[in-house]
């Protein structure tokens, strides 16, 4: 079985900045990744809030970046998923078809997208339903769309299809936006978009592909259809932190909970990023998070030894 002193569950911004501190720091650091290195800013296609970029910055690029930053110093990946964290001696990280033990464990398995979990949801996605308005608005050009949620991803969101769609419906359970005043601002001034206010969605309509929702007013319990050829649903995220229940202690939504080292409550394991309970969720917290817990794992190294 490989032997690494640190090894890093996940490959965002976080856990990037992790392995980057971390193999600079001399330590032998290995990074699991299932998906696209970046994670969730893989797909937002400017960030404009990340400093040292005042022109603002693709995700993409600041995504392989921040890799090639962190390979450069050593950082060694592999691209699979992580099944179970198993405590001992020192920790058995489980991923399909082998083992690799770790002295210390910086978890950066970030979040995914919150579901609606209503019918029509999963067989419709990729047919009309989407998670992810800047990798599919494009495809939705001159027609009618909804985005169901209030917070400052469902506005950008709708800002985005604004630029495509003829019309952005706003389908919100509140009558009050979540989202930034600066972001509220904009969608009030931008007439395609339309809110629909105190109203939820409890299907998703169509057989081969999206054909409209059915609405239902949360104070009057009157029900509607809208026609619409997409959905794109941002109503939050929830933490991939199922595989470590046990092993460090959560809020009641999952959300692993640190110290200000971002330190767990299992001895060695720490935590960063959209994963952590009252994370900012920013690129820019993730990476303080990822440095923070590289330093800590040195330290807790150097103390063991
Ligand atoms: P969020 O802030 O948690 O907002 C989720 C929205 O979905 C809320 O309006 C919520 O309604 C609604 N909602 C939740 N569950 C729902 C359900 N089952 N059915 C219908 N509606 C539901 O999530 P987010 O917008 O994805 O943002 C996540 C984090 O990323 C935030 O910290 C945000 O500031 C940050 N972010 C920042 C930017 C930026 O430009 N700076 C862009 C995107 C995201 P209620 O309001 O009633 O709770």
């Amino acid at each position: 079985m490989s032997r690494y002193e640190v090894i890093i569950i996940g490959g965002g911004p976080g856990g990037l900045t992790a392995g980057l501190y971390a193999s600079r720091a001399g330590l032998k650091t290995l990074l699991f990744e299932r998906g696209m290195f970046g994670g969730q800013i893989v797909n937002a296609r400017q960030v404009d809030n990340y400093p040292g970029f005042p022109a603002g910055i693709s995700g993409a690029e600041l995504a392989s970046l921040m890799h090639q930053q962190a390979i450069k110093y050593g950082l060694e990946t592999i691209t699979t998923e992580v099944t179970a964290i198993e405590p001992g001696p020192t920790y058995n990280v489980v991923i399909t078809g082998g083992n690799f033990e770790a002295e210390a464990i910086i978890i950066a398995a970030g979040s995914e997208y919150r579901k609606l979990g209503v019918p029509g949801e999963e067989k419709l996605l990729g047919r009309g339903v989407s998670y992810c308005a800047t990798c599919d608005a494009f495809f939705f050009r001159d027609q009618d769309v909804a985005v169901v949620g209030g917070g400052d991803t469902a506005i950008t969101d709708a800002l985005e299809l604004s630029e495509h769609a003829s019309r952005v419906y706003i389908i919100h359970r509140r009558d009050q936006l979540r989202a930034g005043q600066a972001l509220q601002k904009l969608a009030f001034a931008q007439p395609k978009l339309k809110p629909i206010w105190d109203t939820v969605v409890d299907e998703v309509a169509g057989e081969d592909k999206l054909s409209g929702l059915r609405l239902r007013n949360v104070k009057t319990n009157e029900t509607t259809n809208l026609q619409v050829s997409g959905v794109f649903v941002a109503v939050g995220l929830e933490p991939n932190s199922q595989c470590f229940a046990g092993i460090v202690d959560t809020d009641e939504a999952g959300n692993i909970k640190t110290n200000e080292l971002m330190a767990t409550s299992a001895p060695g394991i720490f935590a960063v990023g959209d994963i952590r309970k009252n994370s900012a969720r920013q690129v820019t917290s993730a990476v303080g998070d990822g440095a923070t817990a590289a330093i800590s794992a040195f330290k807790y190294l150097r103390e063991r030894s």
